[in-house]
């Protein structure tokens, strides 16, 4: 089957949930037999969101060939278990660098740049990419923002050209908006969609399918008069209303339609049939699931979507430990000597976060020696790894001023050190240790039985520090194993206490490779342990 192009848009307002519902469109396509891949075309300047704030965007995700993504792509992996590369997440910046890369190459042969056509060619090139390098039946691509902005426009022109080019049966729009509830007037508003379509319309991109964000049930005469106004059938006006889980919104989409609708609009009649199964056996898990553990997430960002793959791996595993996981964001920088006890009290476990820079340590170390001590299951990622081991070096080891050389450059003891191969690097952006690599299990070691008795992994990495080999003797002999090496650098990947009933730390971010249908072994067996206790 030739290659269709869906585009997701969105208008009214931003966080509508463009992102699921991309991952769930693309769920039912792929669920019907189709080979998709999903991407996402950011308008920002930034070349990648590497270099952000989590408070800006998020957390940054990571694709297994080493790219620093928007969280979208993480969504995009849960839902269908399809691992993204760097093509499928382009920003604006990523779009000029190149365009003026080629420019001070000379390649445009004195030609003024501009952003009709260059611009808008290299989006269309990028769109198109994917299925250039291997077949897919449905390229779906989200666009970043909200109809109107102004650095959206170049995309909606590339866009708005793709249609036209490729035909209306190769490529469709779908727009995402919002229906606000007045609560004065008691009425569901249907205004601000109809003035979002108008735009997009002015634009030149005539949406063949809406849908309307909610937290209202939309009634038929709404939907009609939403139709009506905005070119669209009636039964391709659908609505996306809250639900108890992102998991079910591919189920809600499908029974309105929305696949078949699309397929249809594409000029396939003879739908495939659409095979369910054991995502709808995750959801009866889920529902099923009465009792609840509290495990608490150590971290500096009081934010829900900066620790997002952590929050929905976590939420995996308790679905398939038939358990619901309550989630507590503990503030580490909150967190000191005397207070430790209660601000932990109650929790099964504990996931000490990933994270960068100075702020928020202290807090990190001190729970650390406290679920240390007090045997409570504890799961370091990345940051959380290195305090599990800084904590070690200065109450067990003997070492006070232990600490990494990213928070005190001159200490004697760095535990954790700079990464030999980040030593003379100075731009900052993509330049980490990023991406997947090979892990050598120690046979016998709680990880190793985690992983269903495994020698070899493959995990993401996004870091510069490591585990300084210069002290791994001495943490062996007091009970601190390297149970995960890199085959290739010899580097530690992974620490354990096997006294202790479950107290792992991972360089890596396990929290990216958890899907719905496959969970994550580590975070199976933690959130086991957390029940256990
Ligand atoms: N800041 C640490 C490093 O660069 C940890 C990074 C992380 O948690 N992703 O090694």
């Amino acid at each position: 089957m030739e290659t269709r192009y869906i585009f997701i848009t969105g208008g009214v307002a931003s966080s509508l949930g463009k992102g699921i519902i991309s991952a769930s469109l693309g769920k039912l396509l792929q669920a019907r037999g189709y080979k998709i891949t999903i991407q996402k075309f950011d308008p920002y300047i930034n070349v990648d969101p590497g270099t952000l704030n989590p408070y800006e965007h998020g957390e940054c995700y990571v694709t297994a060939d080493g790219f620093e993504t928007d969280l979208d792509l993480g969504h995009y992996e849960r839902f269908t278990g399809i691992e993204t590369t760097r093509d499928n997440s382009v920003t604006t910046g990523r779009i000029y660098l190149s365009v003026i890369e080629r420019e001070r190459r000379g390649d445009y042969l004195g030609k003024t740049i501009q952003v009709v056509p260059h611009i808008t060619d290299e989006i269309k090139r990028r769109i198109l990419l994917n299925a250039t390098k291997e077949h897919f039946d449905f390229v779906i691509t989200e666009i970043g923002g909200t109809i109107g902005d102004i650095e959206g426009q170049p995309f909606l022109e590339a866009i708005r050209q793709l249609r036209w080019q490729l035909g209306p049966q190769k490529a469709l729009n779908v727009h995402l908006t919002y229906v606000p509830f007045l609560a004065a007037a008691g009425e569901l508003k249907t205004k601000p969609t109809q003035t979002s379509v108008k735009q997009l319309q002015g634009l030149g991109i005539q949406p063949e399918v809406l849908v309307l964000r909610t937290e209202h049930e939309l009634s038929r005469e709404l939907r009609e008069k939403v139709a009506h106004f905005c070119n669209v059938d009636v039964e391709a006006v659908i609505q996306s209303q809250d639900l108890p889980s992102i998991y079910e919104v591919p189920v809600n989409m499908e029974r309105q339609g929305l696949d078949a609708i699309i397929l249809r609009k594409m000029g396939i009649d003879d739908l495939p049939p659409l095979e369910l199964g054991s995502w709808m056996k995750f959801l009866e898990h889920r529902n099923n699931a009465t009792k609840t553990v509290d495990i608490a997430l150590v971290g500096k960002y009081d934010l829900q979507d900066a620790y997002k793959s952590i929050r929905e791996s976590l939420a995996h595993a308790g679905t398939y430990n038939d358990y619901k996981v309550k989630i507590h964001f503990v503030n580490s920088e909150h967190i000191t000597k005397d207070n430790v006890a209660g601000m932990l009290d109650g929790m099964a476990g504990i996931v000490i976060c990933p994270g960068f820079g100075q702020r928020g340590i202290e807090g990190k170390i001190i729970a650390a020696e406290y679920t240390r001590k007090h045997d409570i299951p504890t799961f370091g990622i990345c940051l959380g790894m290195q305090m599990m081991v800084i904590e070690f070096a200065r109450n067990v080891l003997g070492y006070a001023d232990a600490n990494s050389s990213e928070m005190d450059p001159v200490t004697p003891n760095n535990v954790i050190d700079m990464m030999e191969e980040q030593k003379n690097i100075t731009q900052m952006g993509g330049t980490m240790r990023l991406g997947a690599y090979d892990c050598e299990l120690v046979k016998g070691s709680h990880t190793w039985q985690a992983y269903g008795e495994k020698d070899l992994v493959r995990e993401r990495h996004r870091h510069r520090y490591e585990f300084n080999d210069k002290y791994r003797d001495e943490y062996e002999k007091n009970g601190m194993h390297c149970v995960g090496v890199n085959p290739e650098s010899g580097l530690v990947e992974i620490v354990e206490i096997p006294e202790l009933r479950w107290y792992i730390g991972t360089q890596f971010h396990p929290e990216y490779s958890s899907t719905v249908l496959h969970p994550h072994p580590l975070f199976m067996s933690f959130v086991k342990a957390c029940i256990e206790k």
